[in-house]
């Protein structure tokens, strides 16, 4: 099915796989009990573990961790200074079929299950590398334009972000408006069968390379409520009017272009619009379960990480006669460390599962999402303190950590960023959460 995929899988080990041919159904079966999970596995980033995978997913992991090591590892601090990846990245991870895993063949993508998206994801959390905006790219941007797009607007831009040749972004937040959708000021008028486009928008991630941008627009001020008049247009890179404003300089995230975008009154012709007029906000309610869970992955692959790192260290750093890893304050720390970690792996593969089936509901994808990302804080700061004055070394992988983590809670929209109120609105509870 995803013939790509193991094409790709093949180029970068430069050898036709001996091994059985490779299938990744869109509903793909589980590797089998034999697997072991993450608590009783060697390391918790090893390939061949987890039930949820299996052999085929080991081999695209193993390309994909390569790919990482050889392709991002050795820039990424040169990229943190240009507070941006190389396009020629973009088109590697492209050839290579890192983009659009999980987008139907028949659409241009590479047909993979969601299974092998999460590899992406997770080996880009075990790479310690930030800067590549590929999971908001093929996970995000790409399905709302599968599922929203006209066969045109797929047939133009789905081909292309495969290969990473064209760039994708999505643009809602706005500097006066970011929790709060539904405060959103950037507009589009009907000109004819054309609309104008005015507005800016704030933080956007992909931002400053970005060749097309999905961009939350009012459309009718008259809606019964603001949620009902919001629609979404696809602007592209060169469009009269459309202006890329500076870098913003991030506190962590470095190597992620990050950039404000200006639209002064754009011309779009009627073909821009994304979806039925006004349907906007449905959209974005109906994507949200995967984003949360897209969110929850990088935080506990970034975790695993953590953890492994910081095993690695102690082991090997001295005090009072032995090494670190000697002292059982220490031992009591990381297994601790280890048993949050694996029992929020078990779970989000849980989800993992649902969301493969078209099970998980906002819910339990808004309690992954607070859950992760408040361990990954955890575990960063931890692991920072058991690396001892090292670890506030930015040679050190340990150190950007603790800075970067605090992103992954702002990422959210609607309807409060804040992940706990988050989660509490979504289980139907009003009262503040210590209360519920
Ligand atoms: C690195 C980075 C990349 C980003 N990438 C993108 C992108 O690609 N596209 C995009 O559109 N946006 C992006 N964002 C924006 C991000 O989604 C917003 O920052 C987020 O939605 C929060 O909005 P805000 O910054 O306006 O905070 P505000 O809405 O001003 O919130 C301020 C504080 O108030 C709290 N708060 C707000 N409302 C409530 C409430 N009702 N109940 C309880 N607490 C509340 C919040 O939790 C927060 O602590 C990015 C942000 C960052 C930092």
């Amino acid at each position: 099915m995803a013939a790509r995929l193991i094409r790709a899988s093949q180029r970068l080990w430069g050898r036709p796989c001996a091994l059985r041919p490779l299938r990744f159904a869109r509903y793909s079966h589980s590797g089998g009990e034999e697997r072991l999970e993450t608590s009783s596995a060697k390391k918790l980033t090893d390939i061949g573990i987890r039930r949820i995978f299996s052999t085929e997913h080991d081999i695209f992991r193993e390309s994909v961790r390569k790919f990482f090591q050889e392709e991002v590892i050795p820039h990424h601090t040169e990229w943190e200074k240009a507070g941006e990846v190389s396009r020629e990245l973009w088109e590697k991870a492209g050839k290579q079929g890192l983009l659009g895993v999980n987008i139907a063949e028949r659409h241009g993508g590479i047909g993979g299950d969601l299974y092998s998206a999460a590899i992406v994801w997770e080996e880009q959390g075990y790479s310690n590398c930030t800067g590549p905006g590929f999971s908001l790219h093929s996970d995000i941007v790409m399905p709302y334009i599968t599922n929203y797009g006209s066969e045109e607007q797929i047939k133009h831009f789905i081909p292309q972000m495969t290969s990473g040749k064209c760039i994708g972004a999505i643009a809602i937040t706005e500097s006066g408006s970011g929790s709060d959708l539904q405060g959103v000021k950037t507009n589009a008028k009907k000109d004819g069968s054309d609309w104008i486009l005015s507005g800016s928008k704030a933080f956007i991630t992909n931002g400053w390379l970005s060749d097309v941008v999905i961009v939350v627009a009012v459309t009718n001020r008259e809606a019964r409520s603001p949620a009902h008049g919001i629609s979404f247009f696809l602007v592209e890179n060169g469009m009269k009017g459309f202006i890329k404003g500076r870098k913003l300089h991030k506190m962590g995230l470095k190597a992620q272009d990050t950039a404000e975008l200006f639209f002064e009154d754009v011309r779009l012709p009627a073909s821009a619009l994304l979806g039925e007029e006004n349907k906007g906000f449905y959209y974005l309610m109906q994507e949200l379960p995967q984003e949360r869970l897209l969110i929850s992955e990088l935080a506990i692959s970034s975790s695993e990480f953590m953890f492994e790192e910081t095993r690695n260290y102690v082991k090997q750093r001295k005090a009072f006669g032995k090494t670190v890893a000697h002292i059982q304050t220490v031992q009591h720390k990381l297994a601790e460390l280890k048993t949050q970690i694996c029992v929020t792996r078990a779970f989000i593969d849980s989800c993992l599962q649902l969301h493969e089936r078209k099970r998980l509901d906002s819910a339990t994808a808004c309690m992954a999402k607070y859950w992760a990302s408040e361990l990954q804080n955890t575990v960063a700061y931890d692991c920072v303190q058991l690396h001892g004055g090292w670890g506030y070394m930015w040679e050190y992988p340990i150190a950007n950590n603790v800075r970067d983590p605090i992103a992954l809670h702002l990422f959210q929209h609607l309807p409060f960023c804040s992940n706990r109120y988050v989660v509490v609105s979504h289980c139907g509870f009003n009262l503040p959460f210590p209360n519920v």
